[in-house]
């Protein structure tokens, strides 16, 4: 990962000292993987602020990256930020990371006026470079993987969880690790819960939903695939599945550089519509993904979002009745100079592997 031009750019972008407290964000900047840092970023340098059980790490990382110097916190982390920050009139904080309390005490502390930003770094994380495909590419693929054993993994599971256990271990069979949240495995009417979380419910016969990923070089995969497991239909189920894949393919057609985010969630939308259950569908289409889960962009209704290259976005439309069953298919897409990119590529028949 090329954590020297990340910090180069963001440096360049920089108007006044921004102070980077997420520790995703500071791992976006300079690969740093422990649980106690801060950035320190101006329109000239960086200071890496840590403390001494990270010194060796620390000053490992530093000497790879430009203008950037390493700063061992004393008992008050507040004090030495104010020592780095002397002479300074302003400082950004990332409003969305910063508790009040500790806002509260820089404000009182520091001679700068502390001034709340937002999504700064976040901003620069959207341009996916090839280090972070590759990474996205393989997570994904770790997560298909898993999906080629699901009829068998499906068979030698007992209940939900069990089955969640078994896609996390294919994977990581795979080359993926385990993600922070747990493979969303949802039978029969459980399957209406769009966030059902995987219980004692028996794997039987019938509707299958499950929305699962990994994590590779910190990158994360996210997919969604309902199927049937066994004899038997549900014409309702067909219809529904039917009309969430055209929803689906429509979403990842709209998706390209320069589209509103909007736009890609009123395309499926409106295919839900034409099929009649554009109310069923309640949640937003999509979201970014990349170091973390769910990140900018955001492929929803009131989203000012416009897609770029280098964005990896998911496409997630659903249909939810209430006690009956539920259907969602989900992709991640990347968006490319001309346009776009699919990285997961399981089968989204309802019965996989069945000729249609
Ligand atoms: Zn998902
Ligand atoms: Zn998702």
């Amino acid at each position: 990962m090329n954590h020297a031009a990340r910090i180069q750019r963001l440096i360049a972008d920089l108007e006044r000292p921004l102070l980077v407290s997420s520790l995703v964000n500071v791992r976006y900047l300079t690969g740093f993987t422990g649980t106690a840092a801060k950035l320190v970023v101006t329109p000239e340098a960086c200071r890496f602020v840590t403390d001494g059980r990270y010194a060796e790490i620390a000053r490992e990382l530093v000497t790879a990256l430009p203008a950037t110097e390493l700063v061992l916190q004393g008992p008050d982390l507040v004090a030495t930020l104010g020592e780095v920050l002397a002479g300074a009139a302003e400082v950004d904080v990332e409003a969305d990371h910063l508790s009040w309390s500790f806002a509260r005490k820089l404000a009182g502390s520091l001679p700068a006026k502390v001034l709340p930003a937002i999504g700064i770094v976040e901003a620069l994380r959207r341009a996916k470079d090839d280090a972070e495909i590759e990474a996205l590419r393989r997570a994904a693929a770790a997560g298909d993987a898993a999906f080629r054993h699901v009829a068998a993994l499906a068979g030698a599971a007992a209940t939900e969880g069990e089955l969640g256990e078994s896609l996390i271990g294919a994977m990581r069979a795979a080359g993926g690790s385990a993600a922070g949240w747990p493979p969303i495995v949802a039978m029969g009417p459980n399957a209406a819960r769009p966030h059902h979380r995987a219980g004692t419910a028996p794997i039987g016969t019938g509707l299958l939903l499950m929305d699962y990923g990994c994590v590779v070089d910190g990158y994360h995969s996210d997919m969604t695939r309902t199927i049937w497991l066994g004899a038997g239909d549900d014409p309702e189920m067909d219809a529904i599945h039917a009309a969430v894949l055209a929803a689906n393919e429509a979403g990842i057609d709209a998706v390209g550089p320069g589209v509103r985010a909007h736009d890609v969630d009123a395309a499926c939308r409106a295919v839900l519509r034409g099929h009649g259950y554009e109310e069923h569908f309640v949640h937003s289409t999509g979201h970014g993904v990349g170091l973390e889960i769910h990140e900018a962009p955001w492929l929803r209704r009131d989203s000012a979002d416009v897609l770029q290259p280098g964005d990896v976005v998911t496409v997630e439309p659903g249909v939810y009745l209430p006690g009956r069953g539920g259907v969602r298919i989900e992709d991640m897409v990347r968006v490319t100079e001309s346009g776009r990119e699919v990285l997961t590529t399981s089968d989204k028949a309802l019965r996989p592997g069945a000729a249609r």
